[in-house]
């Protein structure tokens, strides 16, 4: 796809404050905890392994951060709670407790609550299901990533195929709703080995699954060991069969995607996620967090300190962890809008994209470019909606960027 070339947003929209109904809606609320025990090879993601950590003091910095913000949003409903990381199941389950009483004092639940945290499928954790079951953890994400000991050692996991399945078999016992992970186009991987594969995670699985495809990114261990040559990533055109396999295999056994990489069987999505994906409102609290907020009817973008220490001693001296939100321009709204959108299935409402940004998609993106690949196949378009088709969706960044240019 071309080159990025920038251009102005026709006509410019939203010069006067608007007061959507985002203002009002629920907010879901996202916590990171931002420590592992280890650092595996393939991840990018603010996680950071310490000696040793003092998590009384973790707690306290968790609800000032949330106390502090609470006084931003005021009291909306939540409709959602993730524990993500970093590895969250590591926390006691008296911090997640602490946390979800103080959020409930602050905040109104809806009924229902998804309540999600994110787990490492080892037999210590998994013994500790139950207390957070108790502390109020309605949903678990598993991280699997493999149903095969020498994947999982390359990934460099802390658990193997019979520690993860008896992980799953407690979280099956304890909790409402769980999900695990998978991650596909690895070293060596066919087609027909990753189908073998995927039959036995269809047979274990329960009404979700996130399925991701490797990838080597920038400041990973497996960057320098890849440009090595130490190993090799399956072609563009495995990895293409590969995708096509997970979409077709999964949405026969009824769990069709809903997004780029996760699969549900339909009304049990990750309610949190989708919050994120139809860019409605949340909060992030904790080290490296981001939060997008509607608020005196300006979309505001919030963020905190990436660095955990920094955080920590950031909520100590002045109450939270962050800088102060930053008013996100209509251009930049609207880019984050269809970044977020066209990775789902059910793609962008026209009426909720107008709603949110005070103008239609047509007037917002080059009708040219959008025929162009609707004409490509990787983009359909009707009288509600926009959406990438599955092709469009395999490709998303190279759609994007030529929508956006
Ligand atoms: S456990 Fe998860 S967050 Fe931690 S290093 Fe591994 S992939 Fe990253």
């Amino acid at each position: 796809m071309g080159k990025r070339a920038k251009k102005t947003l026709r006509p410019e929209p939203c010069a006067q404050p608007r007061e959507s109904k985002d203002a009002r809606s629920p907010i879901a609320l996202y916590i990171h905890w931002p420590f592992c025990k280890s650092k595996c090879p393939y991840c990018d993601f603010n996680s950071h392994v310490r000696a040793s950590i003092d998590e009384a003091r973790w707690r306290t910095a968790l609800l000032r951060d949330l106390e502090h913000y609470a006084g931003l949003t005021g009291r909306r409903a939540v409709t959602s709670i993730f524990f993500g990381g970093g590895t969250p199941s590591l926390m006691t389950a008296e911090t997640v407790a602490s946390v979800l009483e103080r959020a409930a004092a602050l905040w109104p639940f809806e009924p229902g609550v998804e309540i999600t945290l994110e787990a490492n499928p080892t037999s210590v954790e998994a013994a500790r299901f139950r207390d957070f079951r108790s502390a109020g953890v309605t949903r678990v994400s598993l991280g699997v990533q493999a149903l095969e000991d020498g994947a999982l050692k390359f990934l460099g996991r802390g658990h193997d195929v019979k520690e993860a399945l008896s992980a799953l078999e407690v979280a099956r016992q304890t909790f409402e709703r769980f999900s695990f992970d998978l991650i596909y186009a690895r070293p060596g991987q066919t087609a027909a080995s990753w189908e073998r594969e995927l039959d036995r995670a269809i047979a274990l699985a329960g009404e979700h699954l996130s399925v991701y495809q490797l990838t080597i990114e920038p400041g990973t261990a497996f960057a320098p060991a890849h440009a090595r040559g130490d190993f090799a990533l399956p072609d563009e055109e495995t990895q293409a069969a590969l995708y096509e396999t997970t979409v077709a295999r999964l949405e026969a056994a009824g769990l069709p995607a809903y997004e780029i990489s996760n699969h549900a069987r339909p009304g049990a999505e990750c309610r949190h996620n989708l919050v994120y994906w139809r860019y409605g409102d949340y909060l992030g609290v904790g080290p490296g967090a981001h939060g997008r907020l509607t608020l005196d009817g300006a979309r505001v973008a919030t963020r905190q300190h990436r660095a955990p220490e920094t955080w920590l001693e950031a909520v100590e001296r002045q109450g939270h962890g962050g800088a102060e939100p930053a008013a996100l321009t209509p251009r930049e709204q609207r880019d984050e809008f269809l970044m977020m959108g066209l990775r789902l299935a059910e793609g962008i409402p026209r009426a909720r994209f107008r709603e949110r940004l005070g103008l239609d998609l047509e007037a917002a993106l080059d009708p040219g470019r959008v025929a162009a690949l609707a004409e490509a196949g990787f983009l359909e378009l009707d009288a509600t909606r926009i959406a990438a088709t599955s092709a469009g969706r395999q490709r998303l960044n190279a759609v994007l960027a030529r929508l956006l240019e």
